[in-house]
């Protein structure tokens, strides 16, 4: 496929936004599509966990709907449309759900409680958490747990997002590999890949600065991006809503 996309002037290059962990930050979601403006993308695929931290979760809704995004539903969606038991969030994070199923209205509860747990686009699987038993919510960080996803899926490359922490696992014809913060992976023949896309909303890799990753057919490349936003309007805004404090705060340490 990338092949033939390549050998041909008339195929265009089919470059994909994948965006995860957006967590109703309108100022780092905002920035990530400004930023997208200049560098060229033709489609948005989106890994859950659109709702729940942030000030914005309806606002985030709708802009990744009218611009077509693919979604896939994270653990967020769940608690906040009663899907998922909310013992199993710690206590910022049930607040959080509280508060974004006190935001929603019945369409956007629909909307969101219905998004599927896997997706597949091109030679990618989508999911929020591990591959093969995304109801699980279990997070993929280190080397083993990223490797011993692998069964999980059959296509090519799986993008994941829930940790909040870039990462990239490639298993194949020349060994295991493990990246733990990334800035850009060739795609290799005979190899596979599982790609965690950052989060774009509330990062916890030391980096403040929202991330997303840029899947380019074409050129056969995974790259990753950090964007600068406005993390003082973001944190303001959490902190009118009444949500609790620490989920600004933590916003500009990227912790
Ligand atoms: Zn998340």
């Amino acid at each position: 496929m990338t092949a033939s996309i390549k050998s041909s002037d008339q195929a265009r290059a089919i470059r994909y936004a994948v965006l995860s962990d957006i967590h109703g930050n309108l100022e780092a979601l905002t920035a990530v599509f400004d930023h997208l403006a200049g560098v060229g993308a033709d489609a948005l695929l989106c890994l859950g966990d659109v709702v729940g931290y942030g000030a914005d979760p309806i606002p985030c809704v709708e802009t990744l709907v009218q611009r077509g995004a693919r979604l896939v539903a994270g653990n967020h969606e769940h608690g906040a449309t009663g899907r998922l038991d909310l013992r199993w969030f710690n206590p910022h994070a049930r607040q959080a759900a509280l508060w974004t199923a006190s935001q929603l209205d019945a369409a956007h509860r629909a909307f969101l409680a219905d998004l599927p747990l896997v997706l597949e686009v091109e030679d990618a699987t989508l999911v929020h958490a591990r591959p093969g038993r995304p109801e699980q919510w279990e997070y993929l960080i280190t080397a083993e747990e990223g490797f011993e996803a692998f069964g999980g899926f059959t296509t090519r490359l799986c993008f994941v997002g829930h940790s909040h922490l870039p990462r990239v696992w490639a298993l194949g014809s020349s060994g295991p590999a493990f990246e733990p913060a990334p800035e850009a992976v060739r795609l290799e023949a005979g190899r596979r890949y599982i790609v965690n896309v950052g989060s774009v909303g509330q990062p916890r890799d030391g980096d403040p600065r929202a991330c997303y990753a840029l899947w380019d057919l074409g050129a056969g490349v995974v790259s990753l991006h950090r964007v600068p936003y406005d993390v003082a309007r973001a944190r303001e805004k959490i902190l009118r809503s009444g949500l609790p404090r620490y989920l600004g705060d933590r916003l500009a340490h990227g912790r």
